[in-house]
């Protein structure tokens, strides 16, 4: 059997402050915006997003900021950061300021994505209505390649500056998939959903948290005990290493998070946590277990990694790891913690367990099937419709003005993470509030507990 699973190419965008990093981020992952906005209770991280050529969605990294002659504090960790996601990018597109010209912070740069061996591609912003044969030549004293104008506020030149960045990429993948669909041609059926809404392919499962929560231990606790197949999948370092295991009948697919290599029988986290991989395991799973230490209490990274899995739409479950090393004092505080800092995460079940003795492993294994089971349940169109006729009769849409929301019927538009589209009149009247009022009515009603839910309205006029 072969493994499927495409991280997402990483495009990472570099240059010194204010040469519009994040006008291009933002200006990249809008296509995102839609679904996003449908969830609730996000926390949003600028630095991380989503872009998409035609259909093909990749992830961008606005890394921030880049001091590289910095040799103290926060500037160090910032080009420490900027170094690593220039590593674990597939891309790079280093921005100077046209209206600026190039400074020596820029030629300091150029020298690091020289070194790095990335493909770069040069992008001089600002450049509307700049005259581009004069003024471009410049840029090539970086000695890296073309310039690239683009105006990065106006939109111009953006979309041919994401194509050209992904292009090898995508050929690349699209040329690998080829290979594998002719040497496996039955992989395709793999992973054909099962009819009632009980899907019965397998759960791919990414195991996610900070350094030291747990992650390997609980990886070597759940494969240690059954029969395990381990990928290192061939090629490039951008694939994800899975490991196929069994439980209870289910089949399940793990995707690595942590940079876990085989040594004999045991799996070891080799590498150092990575922002990125993490991202890109997420994205790459259907169901999220998100391990915590609970001897630490809720850490802003914690808090960071649960806003990723909300915004990647993925089923969760949440793992309160080293449960046997905790008194009743600090399970108390750890719960209070949880219900501070973590309360947007409310759709999803948190077990205790000890990965290290094998505690609690069972439930938390229950309790992911179950999320999986709700990230891909049918939802048919008649009881949908049902169910927003009650809730709406129970609690009528406010007016807007003269307008009264009507909402006529409801149906299913998606899976992982289930989309709800409600159809109707004058609906962009409808606040946020009574938004959450009808997921809340949907999640009982249809028990999807363990995935996050979108609902979504469209209007006739
Ligand atoms: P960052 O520090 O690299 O993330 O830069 P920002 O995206 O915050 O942009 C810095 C400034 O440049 C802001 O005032 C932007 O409005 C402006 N800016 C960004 N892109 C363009 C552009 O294409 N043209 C012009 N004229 N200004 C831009
Ligand atoms: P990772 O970086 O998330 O993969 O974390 P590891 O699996 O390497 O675990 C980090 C440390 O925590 C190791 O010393 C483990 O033995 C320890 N550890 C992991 N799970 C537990 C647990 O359930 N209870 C206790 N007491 N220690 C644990």
């Amino acid at each position: 059997m072969v493994a499927d699973t495409r991280f997402k190419p990483v495009v990472a965008l570099v240059g010194r402050t204010n040469v519009g990093k994040s006008t291009l981020f933002n200006r990249l992952t809008r296509s995102r915006a839609a679904l996003v906005a449908n969830i609730s209770g996000l926390t949003r991280d600028r630095h991380y997003g989503e872009g998409r050529v035609g259909e093909h969605p990749y992830i961008v990294v606005d890394t921030g900021g880049f001091e590289p002659v910095a040799t103290r504090g926060i500037l160090v960790e910032m080009a420490r950061q900027t170094t690593q996601a220039i590593a674990e990018s597939d891309v790079v597109i280093f921005l100077v300021d046209g209206r600026e010209g190039i400074n020596a912070h820029d030629h300091e740069i150029a020298r690091l994505l020289r070194k790095s061996g990335q493909r770069v591609l040069l992008a001089v912003n600002k450049a509307e209505g700049m005259r581009h044969h004069a003024d471009l030549a410049q840029f090539h004293e970086l000695g890296l390649g073309e310039p690239h104008p683009i105006s990065a506020a106006h939109g111009d030149g953006v979309s041919a500056l994401a194509d050209e960045a992904l292009a090898p990429l995508l050929a690349e993948r699209a040329a690998e998939q080829a290979a594998e669909d002719a040497a496996h041609p039955d992989a395709a059926d793999e992973g054909a959903a099962g009819e009632g809404g009980a899907p019965d392919h397998r759960i791919k499962l990414a195991i996610a948290g900070r350094p030291n929560v747990g992650k390997s231990t609980l990886i070597n606790t759940l494969v240690g005990e059954d029969r395990v197949i381990a990928y290192d999948l061939p090629g490039t370092t951008r694939d994800a290493i899975e490991i196929e295991f069994e439980r209870g009948g289910r089949r399940y697919t793990l995707i690595d998070t942590a940079g876990l290599r085989r040594r004999g029988k045991v799996f070891e986290t080799v590498e150092k946590f990575s922002v990125i991989k993490t991202l890109q395991a997420i994205e790459a799973a259907n169901v999220v277990l998100l391990l915590i230490d609970a001897r630490e209490g809720i850490s802003d990274q914690d808090a960071h990694i649960a806003g990723f899995i909300t915004e990647a739409g993925r089923a969760l479950v949440v793992g309160l790891n080293k449960w046997d090393a905790v008194n009743r004092e600090q399970r108390e505080w750890v719960q209070r913690e949880y219900d501070r800092k973590l309360r947007f995460l409310s759709f999803a079940r948190v077990l205790n367990l000890s990965a290290l003795k094998g505690q609690g492993v069972g439930p938390v294994l229950k309790a992911v099937e179950a999320a999986h089971a709700a990230a891909f349940a049918k939802l048919s169109t008649p009881k949908l419709t049902r169910v927003l006729r009650a809730a709406v009769e129970q609690q009528p849409p406010p007016r807007k003005g003269i307008f009264r929301p009507k909402m006529r019927y409801a149906h299913q538009g998606g899976q992982n993470p289930p989309r709800i589209i409600i159809h109707g009149n004058a609906l962009d009247a409808v606040p946020d509030s009574y938004r959450r009022y009808l997921e809340g009515q949907f999640r009982d009603a249809f028990k999807l507990a363990g995935t996050p839910l979108s609902v979504e309205f469209k209007s006739s006029h």
